[in-house]
């Protein structure tokens, strides 16, 4: 009898040991509904840096929590005016009118503007549609431009320079512009200060949708690059500060009713810093060629305005400038598959190759890490849901920002809004290699 008993136990454990290997049992696909949506961006936060952070890390651990596609896409051009304003919008650039991060002023050919005025976007945030149904948004933010062209319906926003009065210290990263290791170190600061300033404000205000950028893994990629241990160690930062962030809304209950949306804007690609070449001055090439064009420099992409100036002389010129890996025509097919023609958009955008970027070379120094082309490095973005209504351990079938949107408006019931894709379809299985080291 004794035998029996332990021969059993013995029996019960082998089987609760091979229960713990078994593949795990397919995740439910169907997403639920939530009270408060948190978008968080992490900016730059490139596919590629996940197996630096390792299937330990605490964002590893919630995409098991929740629903995860770790090769989803940004909308070109990968630059983050455009990308924040897809994910507000829910549809590519041509359409909301954010095509890359500047544009040129009136009337110059030359001087450059932020795109980061709220007028500039052609259609309808979800903030707008939000506060229609009487629900309250809230922006926190490392980069002020963020809090400037989604502050129309927005209640509540902050960033480190323009800071809600209850919120701690932030620094101010253009006091540490001349100083690579104070601009570094401040970087790293920065990050930290947006996570806690968030959780304050998601007490405090009880937003039902909030919009976040974490600015760290782009100021600190644009400067050191993608491959450096700078980067790295930013990544990790950012990593630890979610990590405790996300422990303290388990712990408090707030993730019961709330879903928090991980993703970035674009990723990064390396300059190749050691070629002379690899600065392409497109606008002094443009003004002593072709005058009457204007042009407008952003990273790997730069966009061409032709004010009358024949079309095909300019781009065979730029065919043949060392770099240049693609022009896109205006109201060309090769435009309207990537939807980047835009009211008042530019002629012709242009992408450079790996390793070249829009920038006179005595500038390039200054950015070891760059973005904005179509290449992978620059266009695959984690996508991590959990809590509220996201089902634990499920994936996500291949989707783009454009589909957080309408994510945002299934979760909290809003009504309205014109989308071009739909919700993310869920999978009963997630794939998170991408960690493996
Ligand atoms: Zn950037």
């Amino acid at each position: 009898m004794k035998k029996t008993i332990v021969l059993l136990t013995v029996l019960a454990m082998m089987l609760a040991l091979l229960a713990g290997c078994a593949p795990s049992a397919p995740a439910s696909t169907e997403l639920g509904s939530s009270q408060r949506v948190v978008i968080l961006v992490l900016d730059a936060l490139s596919s590629a840096y996940l197996n630096e952070l390792g299937s330990n890390s605490n964002l590893a651990k919630i995409a098991k929590d929740g629903a995860a596609r770790l090769d989803a896409q940004c909308v070109y051009p990968s630059h983050t005016l455009t990308n924040h304003a897809t994910i507000m919008i829910g549809v590519s650039a041509g359409v909301h009118g954010i095509v890359g991060n500047v544009r040129l002023a009136e009337g110059s050919l030359s001087t450059t503007i932020k795109s980061k005025e709220p007028e500039m976007l052609n259609s309808t945030t979800i903030f707008e549609l939000a506060k229609a149904q009487g629900l309250k948004t809230a922006v926190v933010s490392g980069k002020n431009n963020l809090v400037t062209l989604f502050s129309k319906d927005c209640d509540v926003g902050t960033s480190n320079v323009n800071r809600l009065d209850y919120l701690g210290d932030a620094p101010d990263l253009s006091e540490a512009e001349d100083d690579n290791q104070a601009y570094y170190e401040m970087n790293l600061e920065l990050a930290d200060w947006v996570f806690e300033s968030l959780y304050t404000v998601l007490e405090r205000e009880e937003p039902n949708l909030t919009l976040v950028n974490v600015q760290s893994a782009d100021y600190v990629g644009h400067r050191f690059g993608p491959d450096s241990k700078e980067l790295k160690t930013a990544v990790e930062r950012i990593d630890k500060a979610l990590g405790k962030m996300y422990n303290k809304m388990k712990k408090s209950g707030m993730l019961e009713n709330t879903t928090l949306i991980i993703v970035a804007d674009h990723g990064m690609t390396v300059t190749d810093t050691e070629n002379d070449k690899s600065g392409i001055n497109l606008n002094v090439l443009t003004m002593m060629n072709f005058p009457e064009a204007g042009a407008a420099i952003d990273g790997r992409t730069g966009y061409i305005w032709l004010n009358g100036t024949d079309k095909q002389s300019v781009i065979d010129f730029f065919s043949n400038v060392e770099g240049v890996a693609e022009i896109i025509e205006r109201g060309s097919d090769r435009a309207k598959e990537l939807s980047v023609d835009s009211v008042d958009g530019p002629d012709l955008i242009l992408n450079t190759e790996a390793g070249y970027i829009f920038l006179p070379q005595p500038m390039v120094e200054q950015y070891h890490g760059q973005h904005g082309s179509l290449d992978e490095s620059d266009m695959t973005i984690p996508m991590i849901m959990v809590g509220a209504g996201i089902p634990a351990g499920a994936g996500i079938e291949m989707t783009d920002l454009r589909s957080i949107a309408p994510l945002v408006c299934q979760l909290l019931g809003i009504s309205g809004g014109s989308f071009e894709i739909s919700v993310p379809t869920l999978l009963p299985q997630q794939d998170l290699t991408k960690f493996k080291k």
